[in-house]
């Protein structure tokens, strides 16, 4: 039985795994994949205490903080149930690769945050990795002097649009609507790029192409007719769904899937936290959510206190 299993493997799991490790909490934390969002998130420059780095940068610090507090994240792990079986008495199950894998904890922290929303048109399963792809920071650097095509209207379409501009020969930003959501300052910037092309109220339709993609099918809902953009790849940014599919009914969450905290990261369960992106904090940013590891440990640290009182 660990005292807690913490759920996650970036920057709100690794500021409660540091902490816990401080209270000498019998601890275990799991993870698909060391990094998370973290790891694509490309230039870093609002760090506190970082005046400048990058995604992987920052995730090997994290992952050197950990050690040096001789917490070592299992990666592999999928986390797939929980199951609280009586107070101070959780059961969190999953798999590692094709083993079933489960572990018994007194409390829980779930920090799994977020993943990338899909257009669910036609040929964007078949251009996966043939063109298509969710991370700019990550793909971007592939397109070289080629055409590409990103998808959104919010701040991370915009930032992907900037980005591909110093890389690729042209950008074709399609915004289903008439205007972008995101912040001014990142709207100006994409006005004034002679490589970004705006093509606004333009619906994608479908993804189309050979062996890779070769084209991009929208509805110009100001003609309502159907046109193409030719490309070389496709960058979506439509938003972010919670990584929350697993959570047991019982703890409550928004209608967008974010689990609902209160300001000690307590959840509608007690003994079930949970921390960063996956949480209904606004503004999803890593100094937010190691913040929020730190208080899910420390409430995590009351309530196995309170079990033992
Ligand atoms: C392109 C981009 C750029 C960004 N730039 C910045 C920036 O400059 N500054 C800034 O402050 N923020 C930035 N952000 C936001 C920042 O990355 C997030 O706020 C931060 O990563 C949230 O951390 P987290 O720990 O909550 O979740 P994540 O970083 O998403 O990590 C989630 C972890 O949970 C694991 N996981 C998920 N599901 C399961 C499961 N079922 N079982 C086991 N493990 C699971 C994942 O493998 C991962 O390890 C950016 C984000 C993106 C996408």
């Amino acid at each position: 039985m660990f005292d807690l299993v913490i759920i996650g493997g970036s920057a709100a799991s690794t500021a409660a795994g540091i902490y816990a490790a401080r209270r000498r909490l019998k601890l275990k934390m799991v993870c698909k994949e060391f990094g998370g969002e973290v790891a694509t998130s490309g230039e870093i420059l609002n760090y506190p205490g970082m005046t400048e780095t990058e995604g992987f940068a920052l995730t090997a610090k994290f992952k050197e903080h950990l050690k040096y507090n001789e917490v070592e994240p299992e990666e592999g792990v999928t986390v797939t149930g929980i199951v609280k079986k009586g107070e101070g008495n959780f059961e969190v199950f999953g798999r590692k690769i094709d083993t079933p894998v489960s572990y018994q904890a007194k409390a829980v922290i779930v920090a799994t945050g977020v993943h990338p929303r899909h257009l669910g048109v036609p040929g964007e399963d078949v251009f996966y990795g043939k063109g298509v792809t969710y991370c700019t920071t990550c793909d971007g650097p592939l397109y070289k002097n080629k055409k590409v095509v990103t998808i959104g209207g919010g701040n991370s379409a915009l930032e992907s649009a900037l980005m591909l501009a110093e890389i690729a020969s042209h950008v074709t930003l399609l915004n289903k609507n008439d205007k972008f959501k995101g912040e001014q300052v990142l709207i100006d910037k994409v006005s004034h790029s002679p490589k970004i092309e705006v093509l606004y109220q333009a619906q994608t339709k479908s993804i189309a192409g050979e062996q890779f993609v070769k084209k991009v099918i929208y509805e110009d809902k100001k003609s309502q007719t159907e046109k193409s953009v030719a490309t070389d790849g496709v960058f979506v940014h439509i938003g972010l769904i919670p990584n929350s599919d697993f959570i047991p009914a019982a703890v409550k969450k928004t209608p967008l899937g974010e689990i609902e905290i209160n300001m000690k990261a307590q959840t509608s369960v007690p003994g079930f936290f949970a921390a960063g992106d996956v949480t209904n904090v606004p503004y999803k940013q890593i100094a937010i959510a190691t913040g929020q590891g730190v208080t899910a440990t420390l409430s995590a640290v009351e309530y196995l206190n309170k079990l033992t009182a």
